[in-house]
């Protein structure tokens, strides 16, 4: 049996991807940090760079076909992209501390990595996303991001789009453009808005911090937006994640991650972009972790109103 492969739940629809190659990632020490300029990774640092990752969870190999091997066997081969993005060569920084321009540079990467991984017909979805501090499973310091490219839709993002194109097809308009105008009126879940993008803790929180950031105008992809546009996710961004700092007493783990259509998908101009950053903290002193109910059901319980969570970030945004 391959080690690497792709599994269907057929009670669930949902993927499983299996990747020994992510066993062997090795803990990495300080003095040895492969994303440091001089590294064999990164010879020389200019400019924020996607480099493939040594450790691939998923890998350009074999087409991606569906197998079945019985009625309830359906798989496909491991397929698709994982690449890292080093941010700046400053091996101690964090993505805070890095400058509206460097991050508009990280941005120019995504998008880079976005037309690349469109072209390959075979990849489906594009993740880009940082994950920060060792309480969301970090490994390296050295301030970076991850792009993923999936050979399917990632199982939450396909119910989305479902909902979505049902909703358009019965209503001839979008449904998250509709869903932000109510949380505007709503007001209470908002913690920031301007022209160009309003920042809430959604409606449906699974966790008590999370924070989904939309821009007003229906786009599909972060190249279709401006420039001003842009500018208003860095600073809004770096502005959470410091007000959650602010509100936990100390520096937060957590994950962002952009969220855009699916690629060489039809309908893909009906999806509404978003960025989303979790953290698994849930007070000052302890993290959520997931507990029977959530590992067993996938339901979810949240100890805070999302509304509640809105308003102690708010009070922290300057
Ligand atoms: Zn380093
Ligand atoms: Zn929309």
């Amino acid at each position: 049996m391959s080690q690497r492969e792709i599994r269907k739940n057929p009670f669930t629809d949902e993927w499983i991807i299996y990747s020994e190659a992510r066993q062997a990632r090795p803990d990495r020490k300080k003095d040895s940090c492969p994303l440091c300029s001089g590294s064999p990774e990164v010879p020389e640092f200019t400019e924020p760079i996607r480099i493939p990752n040594k450790f691939p969870a998923l890998e350009i190999g074999k087409e991606p076909k569906k197998i079945s091997s019985g009625e309830f066997q359906i798989k496909m081969s491991n397929y698709g992209r994982c690449d890292i993005v080093v941010y700046t060569n400053e091996h101690n920084f964090k993505f805070i501390d890095l400058s509206d321009e460097e991050i508009f540079q990280i941005f120019q990467t995504w998008i880079s990595a976005t037309k690349e991984f469109n072209l390959d017909k075979n990849i489906k979805y594009i993740l880009p996303f940082e994950n920060y501090g060792e309480d969301v499973g970090a490994t390296l310091i050295h301030p970076h991001g991850q792009i993923y490219g999936f050979p399917v839709i990632p199982n939450l993002v396909e119910k989305e789009f479902d909902s979505i194109k049902q909703f358009k097809e019965k209503n001839n308009s979008c449904m998250v453009c509709n869903y932000i105008e109510e949380e505007k009126e709503k007001e209470e879940r908002i913690i920031f808005h301007d022209i160009n993008l309003v920042a809430l803790v959604p409606y449906f929180a699974r966790h008590a911090f999370d924070v989904f950031v939309y821009p007003n105008r229906h786009v599909n992809f972060l190249h279709q937006c401006t420039r001003s546009e842009m500018n208003s996710f860095v600073s809004t961004i770096k502005q959470t994640i410091t007000s959650l700092n602010s509100i936990f007493e100390k520096e937060i783990s957590y994950s962002l991650s952009l969220h855009q259509s699916p690629l060489n998908t039809q309908g893909s101009n009906m999806f509404h972009l978003y960025f989303k950053l979790h953290t698994p903290q849930r007070n000052i002193k302890s993290l959520k972790l997931l507990g029977a109910v959530e590992t067993s059901t996938m339901t979810y319980i949240n100890g805070m109103l999302p509304e509640i969570a809105a308003n102690k970030i708010r009070e922290k945004m300057s």
